[in-house]
């Protein structure tokens, strides 16, 4: 039996029974590292000062090579549904945790180490990352954060000096790569493999997964922990017929629900931004409903519903674009199999809890889109058509709806003129698909126009005429907050790859500025809102699997 500070514990891949972590200690190797990048905004919700990049023993510690005083550093233990499929025990088999660090506001960062080395989790695999994928987790979780979509962040970036070997997927030749460490924060790493992994070792090990919710309540869910557990719960029928589960008689079934609309508003908000993650297995699904493993992971350039960007997952494309909402409930689903069987939850609290993710699902990416078009209610039939004609014309997705608060509501704009302010996002369209288009902006244009006096409104047995849409000033303004200009297309995480590989790591350090502001439209800095080059579509460049 391994207990979690066993002195025994080293870093040999192993089964690690009934504990949730290891003690180990960062063991990649370094030859004088290097500091990337870093996050100064990172650094604000640490209280570290800017300054502190500067040290030169900075890259040492982000490095693992020299001990971060009062570090006690430990590699969690979780399972996961790898592609549908329960696959035991996978990690961490190369993130290690430094500790916690109490802010001045009370909150709660844990600091990790991704790419320091092995840990008994480690399988077949050596525990290291390489520069490539490093700078795009690096770089993509502060662009999600500054899109406004909740996610895992990164203080730092940096290059080890060594080099990784890695097979490349699409030659099958191994190749050497330059090593790196992004060290990754987040208020929790827990993830729904970390609960699954315990209940699959059967009835010894339940009393670990309640252990484990429990201090994942009192830690991150405070709000709903005196909830007691009571014996009997109660059920009704809503006025729509659907379920009602009483959820302040059990604290877990009220946890579950709270996770499933995290979730669904997660993935709302990818879907709305056009984000894909890639390897939505369940041990990469946080707990705190946060994108969190950035791997083979893409942004929409041309709109198209199967984009599957991880080649791991082809043909089957389960992770492809247009399925995460239907994956992260199958998700949901076998993290509330795991509450029952552990005794938490009842089946009803558990199907409940799948409904209500569907739920906020739907209410959430309708109220998402609907501000994308700048509509004051959501409307079905105006939306699909839409998103068909994105997909036949395969329209760039984030430059289209940038694009479109340029629309003057005017129904008196000639037909030859209606797609004017569209022109550059629907370059390369026929002549019959300009009339499918020029349908589609004259129906958007009777849905969002402003009307004086129009509709009839009720107050106080008063009837008023009120104005109907906003006006188109203020239709854009609202649009541009909700409609990124700069998104982290995969061609420009590209560039700023292949400049880093030979030293130059200015790239990287410009686009995590211009990431920063995704919604302004930051004069002189056009080019990164641009489309993929022509190079960025070649065989092999831009290629991403699972894990690297
Ligand atoms: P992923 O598909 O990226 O979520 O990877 C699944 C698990 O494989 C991760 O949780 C890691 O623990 C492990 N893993 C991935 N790459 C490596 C590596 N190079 N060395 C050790 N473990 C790895
Ligand atoms: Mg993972
Ligand atoms: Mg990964």
């Amino acid at each position: 039996r391994e207990l979690p500070g066993d002195p025994q514990s080293d870093s040999i891949p192993r089964q690690v029974f009934h504990a949730c972590y290891t003690k180990v200690l960062p063991s990649a190797e370094v030859e004088d590292p290097e500091l990337v990048a870093w996050s100064d905004s990172v650094a604000g919700l640490l209280d570290l000062d800017s300054h502190e990049f500067e040290r030169p023993d900075f890259p040492l510690k982000f490095s693992g090579a020299s001990p971060l005083t009062g570090a006690v550093p430990y590699a969690q233990c979780y399972g996961g549904h790898q592609f549908g499929t329960w696959a035991g025990q996978l990690g961490d088999g190369r993130a290690i945790t430094l500790g916690e660090i109490l802010n001045s506001k009370s909150e709660r960062w844990e600091l990790q180490l991704k790419g320091a080395g092995k840990t008994p989790y480690s399988r077949f695999a050596d525990g290291l990352a390489v520069l490539r994928s490093s700078i795009r987790e690096f770089l993509c979780s502060e662009a999600m954060h500054f899109l406004g979509i909740p996610t895992t962040r990164a203080l730092c970036l940096v290059n080890t000096g060594k080099l990784v070997t890695r097979d490349m997927f699409y030659d099958g030749n191994p190749k050497e790569e330059p090593g790196a460490i992004v060290c990754r924060v987040a208020q929790s790493f827990l993830r729904f493999g970390s609960f699954q992994i315990h209940a699959s070792k059967g009835e010894e090990d339940l009393g670990i997964v309640s252990t484990l919710a429990d201090y994942a309540i009192r830690h991150h869910f405070p709000h709903i922990e005196n909830i007691s557990k009571s014996e009997t719960l109660s059920f009704s029928t809503g006025d729509n017929g659907q379920s009602v589960v009483d959820l302040t008689s059990n604290k877990y079934a009220a946890w579950i629900v709270e996770i499933a609309e995290r979730t669904a508003s997660l993935v709302a908000r990818w879907q709305g931004v056009g984000f894909t993650h890639g390897v939505l297995n369940t041990d990469n699904m946080s707990i705190l409903g946060l994108t969190i493993d950035y791997g083979p992971f893409g942004f929409l350039d041309a709109f198209d519903p199967s984009y599957t960007p991880n080649t791991t997952d082809l043909p089957g494309r389960r992770y492809c674009f247009a399925n995460q909402p239907d994956i992260c409930s199958w998700n949901i689903t076998q993290f509330a199999s795991t509450l029952m069987a552990a005794h938490l939850i009842s089946d009803k609290e558990a199907s409940y809890a799948v409904e209500r993710y569907g739920t906020k699902f739907m209410d959430e990416y309708q109220a998402i889109i609907t501000q994308k078009l700048g509509l004051q209610k959501y409307n079905k039939q105006l939306v699909n058509k839409l998103l068909n004609n994105l997909a036949v014309d395969k329209v760039d997705y984030t430059n289209f709806f940038r694009s479109l608060s340029n629309i003057k509501a005017d129904p008196g704009i000639p037909e030859g003129e209606l797609l004017v302010p569209l022109k550059a996002v629907l370059l390369d369209i026929g002549k019959e698909r300009k009339e499918a288009w020029a349908s589609w902006v004259q129906s958007y244009i009777q849905e969002v126009q402003y009307v004086p006096g129009h509709e009839c409104v009720l107050t106080n047995d008063y009837v008023h005429l009120v104005a109907s849409g906003i006006s188109d000033e203020e239709r854009k303004a609202s649009m541009d907050l909700v409609n990124p200009k700069y998104v982290l297309r995969n061609y420009l995480c590209q560039s700023a790859i292949d400049a880093a590989e030979i030293g130059d790591f200015g790239e990287v350090r410009r686009l995590l500025k211009v990431m920063e502001r995704p919604y302004d439209e930051q004069p002189g800095m056009e080019k990164y809102a641009r489309l993929p080059p022509a190079w960025a579509y070649r065989p092999g460049v831009c290629m991403l699997s699972c894990s690297s």
